[in-house]
């Protein structure tokens, strides 16, 4: 595996794998990594000749008072489980070769950033759009792996390429869940033994709620009701938003008849964690 931590590095390496004819399949991550990550790597492994990671904790999507200072940041570790999936190359650069001047550019979606996780999160989407256009254009990837974990993040990212016309495929790996069904999240690290037993009422409430859509239930309140209730029932959390929203345009619909996307946040401490399931009225769910 090669680790280029300049832009003109990763530029030089990207440019080997043109002259070689090698595709290549990118995975963009903050590092600390897991086996939802991995899931990406070899999905990505699948679909490019030449698999990049990059580990870059983005500073431009973190608020004030959010956790960019303390979250976890092991590069010699993951570079080795990164080496482990037969890796090409490691994209792990310094701040300030991403961001050498504060960026005037911001990104925006149309009010798409505003709902779900961008309402507590004011601006983080731009943060991520910059970045994740600033890496496409370093690394010129074929094909780019993204994770079900972050949907509303995969789904703006397939917006910011139709619309910037990145030459890029997007694709979407499914959520890569613990034993009691917790979405793997390199934050879960914070969670203290209590709250890491609390937090799999996120899953158990997504998938009381997909059972409720199944056996027939077509109102999104209902839903939504019924995920902040059993959300609400367990004391070590506190619920941002328990939300049944069109899968496409994010918006509740006035009734279910369309795939929707069961999203939830909560906070156990001061740890934020997310989740969520596609339910396709028609019977599928992911
Ligand atoms: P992050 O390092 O948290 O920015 O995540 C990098 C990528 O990994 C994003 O596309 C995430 O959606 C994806 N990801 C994170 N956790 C999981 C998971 N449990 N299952 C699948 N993908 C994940």
């Amino acid at each position: 595996m090669d680790t280029v931590t300049t832009l003109a590095a990763a530029r030089e390496r990207r440019a080997a794998d043109r002259v070689a004819g090698k595709t290549v399949a990118f995975v963009p991550t903050m590092g600390s990594l897991h086996e939802g990550h991995l899931a990406l790597v070899r999905r990505a492994r699948e679909l490019g000749d030449s698999v990049w990671v990059s580990i870059f904790v983005n500073p431009t999507q973190f608020g004030p008072g959010e956790d960019f200072e303390r979250y976890p940041r092991d590069l010699a570790r993951d570079a080795e489980l990164l080496a482990g999936e037969s890796v090409d190359v490691l994209f792990a650069p310094a701040t300030g070769d991403m961001y050498p001047t504060p960026p005037r550019v911001t990104v925006g979606y149309s009010g798409l950033e505003n709902v779900l996780c961008g309402a507590s999160r004011p601006g983080h989407f731009a943060g991520v759009g910059l970045v994740v256009a600033k890496l496409f254009n370093i690394v010129e990837p074929q094909v780019a792996v993204f994770g079900q974990k972050d949907a509303q993040q995969a789904l703006l990212i397939r917006r910011l390429v139709e619309d910037l016309s990145f030459d890029v495929r997007i694709e979407v790996a499914p959520i890569v869940r613990e034993a009691d069904g917790l979405a793997m999240s390199s934050r879960n690290a914070y969670l203290s033994p209590q709250e890491r037993r609390a937090a799999g009422v996120l899953y158990r409430a997504l998938e009381e709620a997909a059972e409720a859509i199944r056996n027939g239930e077509r109102n999104p309140a209902e839903v939504e009701r019924l995920l902040a209730g059993r959300i609400a029932g367990e004391p070590l959390a506190d619920l941002d938003y328990a939300s049944c929203v069109d899968r496409e345009d994010l918006r509740r619909p006035a009734i279910i008849g369309r795939p929707v996307l069961l999203a939830v946040a909560a906070r156990f401490g001061s740890t934020r964690l997310i989740d969520n399931l596609l339910i396709d009225p028609r019977g599928e769910t992911t």
